[in-house]
């Protein structure tokens, strides 16, 4: 449950305190002098001589155009006498004067008002109002869960002591899962690991496209540790006042240790932690925000059991130093759920919809590559709608299927679910990668194989068939990897008679390949010995610029455009003459939409018995 409901109550409570003192702060400086100020009363000159003679008067002033009479009895009644100055009659005046002087009256001083009670009201208490005013209010804002909450922070904290959910509601997703479980380990036991002296990662970051169950994965583990939960939401800091983010962060920070073992979770981390390099939009607020969970993320003691877990979908934009070692250093993937994920989750979620017998999840989750864990509960909402609106009892196929038109149809228009063709070349492609790679090098090409569309990647669902790197390589291997890339290409073109934009990313990376074994490695016959990038290396990445001359980069501009050409033509062959073994793994990749190390071997060798594989022991 969120705080909200607490911030709003808080604040009727500031607008009373503050009503009440604007009405106090009226009342003493205008309606109390009203009301208490002293009287005048004008009585005629004979009658003021009157009061003196008979001894009533206290005190007189006399100034420029009126007496003025302080009568003995002016605290009962509050009133000062005054009559017009007479002074240009000499002969009465000089007899006032006298008079007073026989009276032994002061009278040239004016008359001075020492009503002490009038002055504390009017000058003392709006002061002390105001000041306790602002005491109260001061103590508030440091005290947690003060009176007045007032623009604090805890307010939008999310804390839970414990979420409900456990890694039964997160279908699929095992190998995040299993990424995972030594850090519930750790928060339930956090003393197994330190006694050996071991450190765990202090954080993980969850990274996956949105829908796919990071925000639910980072409860599971909470709910599995059976641990409290601390969340924030990194959009929640945009629409803060300079410097409440990182109050916000401290404040977070503060409450996990003293709750620990627990953990804290960020979503939406890029919000906050974008890079910081970007000095066109320079976000001051954000950078302190930034700055502060870098501080805290150093200074707080993991051994007693606090975990920081965040979620991002765009885990490119990050700034650099939230990803070094002791921060963010793990990386844990959440990816789309292939078919069969897709079937688990529909599960997952039906729970509690009642069905008839015909529905079939394994059709509907054919019909839905692409679709996020969130889009699929989303069907199977929409569907239980349409059947309330039809005015059935149960949900069937028919809903199901229109639900899936519903919420995949403005999606595949964003090109985020691939439609049936796209997936069958995405197989191809796919395919042709990994078997070019078996083939050339006899190697087992990698632990897995995927056509899920990807968080990163230039078109956001090839999974590359990439060999490990070495530290030495061949140029026979370096010109193999120049191969593996164009693999995918030369499938589409071999299987399809067209190519499509896919490979766009292979063929920079191919281009790259070519240009470094000319420029840097000195390995074309061509050339020869020489060295013709320069490499510049800048704080936290490199750049490299071509360092020859214009004739010269034009040469070796054809020289890799002979050799990518030759490596492709090489890759074209190589499945062209095994078109049947292509044609085969294809279609059981496009059918299952993930294949392991394992998967692929077994289907390899039952396709090309002669040819044996070696395990590439990568562990990706
Ligand atoms: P993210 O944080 O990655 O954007 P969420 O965790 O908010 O995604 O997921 C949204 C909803 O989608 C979840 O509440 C859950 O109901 C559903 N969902 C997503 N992935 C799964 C999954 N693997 N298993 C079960 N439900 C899922
Ligand atoms: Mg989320
Ligand atoms: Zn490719």
């Amino acid at each position: 449950m969120s705080n909200d409901k607490g911030k709003k109550k808080k604040s009727p409570i500031f607008i009373y305190y503050a009503i009440l003192l604007v009405v106090i702060l009226i009342v003493s400086y205008m309606l109390v002098p009203k009301l208490i100020e002293p009287k005048e009363k004008e009585i005629s000159f004979s009658e003021f001589t009157e009061m003196i003679k008979t001894d009533k008067a206290e005190q007189v002033e006399i100034n420029s155009n009126q007496f003025k009479l302080k009568p003995k009895d002016f605290k009962e009644t509050n009133t000062y006498y005054v009559t017009g100055n007479i002074s240009n009659y000499i002969d009465e005046s000089t007899a006032l004067l006298s008079l007073l002087d026989e009276k032994g009256l002061k009278y040239g001083s004016p008359i001075v008002s020492s009503n002490y009670v009038l002055e504390f009201i009017v000058y003392v208490v709006p002061t002390l109002v105001t000041v306790a005013f602002f005491i109260l209010l001061y103590r508030s804002m440091n005290k947690k869960g003060g009176v007045m909450s007032f623009g604090k922070n805890t307010s939008k904290i999310y804390a839970e002591t414990s979420t409900g959910k456990t890694f039964a509601d997160v279908a699929g997703q095992e190998e995040a899962k299993q990424n995972l479980v030594e850090i519930i380990d750790f928060l339930n036991n956090p003393g197994k690991y330190t006694a050996i002296g071991a450190k765990l990662p202090k954080g993980a970051l969850l990274v996956g496209p949105p829908g796919t169950g990071k925000t639910l994965m980072a409860k599971a583990v909470a709910g599995e540790a059976k641990v409290p939960f601390f969340s924030l939401s990194g959009s929640e800091f945009v629409e803060m006042f300079v410097g409440m983010g990182a109050s916000r962060v401290r404040d977070l920070f503060k409450q996990a240790t003293e709750n620990a073992p627990c953990i804290v979770f960020i979503d939406e981390i890029d919000a906050i932690g974008k890079s910081r390099d970007n000095s066109f939009n320079s976000n001051d607020e954000r950078e302190q925000t930034l700055n502060q969970l870098l501080a805290e993320m150093d200074g707080f003691d993991s051994s007693k059991g606090v975990v920081i877990l965040a979620a991002t979908n765009r885990p490119e934009i990050l700034d650099k130093a939230l990803l070094r070692p002791g921060r963010f250093d793990r990386r844990i993937i959440v990816d789309l759920p292939d078919q069969q994920g897709r079937i688990d989750i529909l599960n997952v979620h039906s729970k509690n919809v009642l069905m008839e017998p015909d529905v079939n999840f394994e059709v509907i989750a054919r019909a839905t590559p692409g679709a996020s864990g969130a889009d699929l509960e989303n069907i199977i909402n929409e569907a239980a709608l349409r059947a309330v609106r039809a005015g059935k009892a149960r949900v069937s196929q028919k809903e199901m299927e229109d639900a899936i038109e519903v919420v995949i149809a403005g999606e595949e228009k964003k090109n985020r679910v691939m439609s049936d063709d796209e997936k069958r070349i995405v197989a191809y492609h796919e395919t042709g990668h990994a078997l070019v790679t078996s083939l050339l090098t006899h190697t087992e090409p990698v632990h897995k194989i995927t056509i899920i569309p990807r968080t990163s990647g230039t078109l956001g669902y090839v999974m590359h068939v990439a060999k490990k790197e070495k530290v030495l390589m061949s140029k026979k291997e370096l010109m193999e990897e120049i191969v593996i890339l164009t693999g995918g290409r030369a499938s589409e073109e071999i299987e399809f008679q067209s190519i499509t934009t896919g490979a766009s990313n292979d063929i920079e990376r191919a281009t790259e390949m070519a240009r470094n074994i000319i420029t840097i490695y000195g390995m074309s016959d061509t050339f020869g010995f020489v060295n013709w990038q320069k490499k510049n290396t800048l704080y936290l990445g490199d750049s490299k610029t071509m360092n020859c001359s214009e004739e010269t980069q034009t040469k070796i501009d054809n020289e890799i455009q002979l050799i990518t050409g030759e490596c492709y033509k090489q890759a074209l062959e190589l499945l062209s003459s095994h078109k049947a073994t292509l044609d085969a793994i294809a279609s059981v990749l496009y059918e299952k939409e993930t294949l392991t190390g394992d998967e692929f071997m077994k289907l390899f060798a039952e396709l090309e018995p002669d040819i044996v594989l070696a395990r590439t022991d990568d562990g990706v």
